[in-house]
């Protein structure tokens, strides 16, 4: 088990750069998420950490030292790819045993693990079998069993479930994060999900263009997004933004919208020019005596909540009520009230939460 210390790292492919300097530390035992779109960099991060790829400058500490010009073979870092690599030809406990027997592991001792680790996994009833005829979800139990058995120091993990049809993406995802717990052993997982790395994450670095936008907690990420890029990639549907002209300074605490005013926590931070308003679904209230005025476009109905989507003077908007409050109907004037939990203001010129 390790902390992984990240300073400054950066990586080049010729004149391009797809990991700008990159700093975060990655706590013994913490299930890692390195979260973003299609090529903002978090495969290319993950690589260097695991030895995969050699950073062009900055620091990888691994359990206190410094192993960025080190192999792969060094670091003692066990790698989950996305399409789990088995050897077809051998059965599960061989599939599972294969980097015991071959770091010359004695056999007693290469059983009594496999057990233990089949016992972990649920799989003790398979071992025999051919890895040929499994299902989906076995064949992953198999894979990451091969991948626990010998005790690395961290597990990387690149998109595992990627492949997975829905349903089945949740019940391991759940299944993975149970193991986790039991296991407690540091993990890093790269996901453009953002619901899985909100479900399985206790931190999440979001990237994008090789920037880290930001670093926290599901919890934080969701409710103090740092810039408009996160605000937007996390949640669904994502949060609002109602754009306007407008001056902010330190210290104030409210805002005018239309003739409206509406709180805003702004402590430390001034800004003047195009702002953004932003405000999540689920704290809009409709309320008929509200001065800020939007009217319905349309109501999508979900089960437990309602999605309605309205146009108001700054933009369209959608808010999450309850199935069990009254909806307006498609033309219907409304009044908006916007509840404070989440509430953030942006400078739109530097994408920056103003706090
Ligand atoms: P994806 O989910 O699509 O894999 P990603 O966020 O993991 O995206 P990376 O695979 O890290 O992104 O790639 C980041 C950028 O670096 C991409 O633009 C990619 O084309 C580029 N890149 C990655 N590896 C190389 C390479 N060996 N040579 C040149 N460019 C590369």
């Amino acid at each position: 088990m390790a902390e992984i210390v990240i300073k400054n790292l950066r990586k080049e492919f010729g004149a391009f750069t797809a990991v700008q300097s990159s700093s975060f530390t990655i706590r013994d035992g913490e299930f890692f998420m390195l979260l973003g779109p299609s090529g903002c960099g978090k495969t290319t991060t993950l690589r260097m950490i695991a030895g995969l790829e050699l950073p062009t400058s900055g620091e990888i500490w691994l359990d206190g030292e410094e192993v960025s010009q080190k192999p792969a073979s060094q670091r003692d870092i066990a790698f989950v790819f996305q399409m789990f690599a088995l050897y077809p030809h051998m059965n599960v406990r061989r599939n599972i045993s294969y980097p015991l027997v071959s770091q010359g592991m004695k056999r007693a001792q290469v059983k009594a693990k496999v057990a233990e680790v089949a016992r972990i996994l649920g799989i003790e009833s398979i071992l025999d079998k051919p890895v040929s005829g499994l299902s989906g979800g076995d064949r992953q139990r198999v894979a990451l069993g091969r991948a626990i058995v010998r005790d690395p120091k961290a597990f990387m993990m690149d998109e595992p479930l990627g492949a997975l049809d829905t349903e089945f993406r949740e019940h391991m995802a759940e299944e993975l994060r149970a193991l986790h717990d039991r296991m407690k052993a540091t993990t890093v997982y790269v996901t453009h999900d953002q619901l899985e790395a909100m479900q399985m994450g206790d931190k999440i670095v979001v990237m994008n263009h090789g920037v880290i936008e930001q670093f926290g907690t599901p919890q934080e990420i969701y409710d103090k997004p740092a810039t408009l890029f996160v605000a937007e990639f996390i949640g669904s549907p994502p949060m609002n933004f109602l754009r306007f002209q407008g001056a902010v300074t330190a210290g104030q605490n409210q805002i005018t919208l239309g003739e409206a005013t509406h709180a805003v926590p702004v402590q430390h931070d001034a800004a003047h020019g195009p702002l953004v308003f932003g405000v999540r679904p689920e704290h809009i209230r409709l309320s008929d005596t509200a001065p800020y005025r939007g009217r319905t476009i349309a109501v999508e109905y979900l089960g437990t909540t309602q999605i309605v989507t309205l146009t108001t003077p700054h933009g369209d908007i959608k808010a999450r009520i309850s199935s069990s409050d009254p909806a307006p109907r498609p033309g219907d004037a409304v009044g908006l009230e916007f509840l404070a939990p989440t509430v953030t203001l942006f400078d739109q010129k530097t994408g920056r939460a103003l706090r």
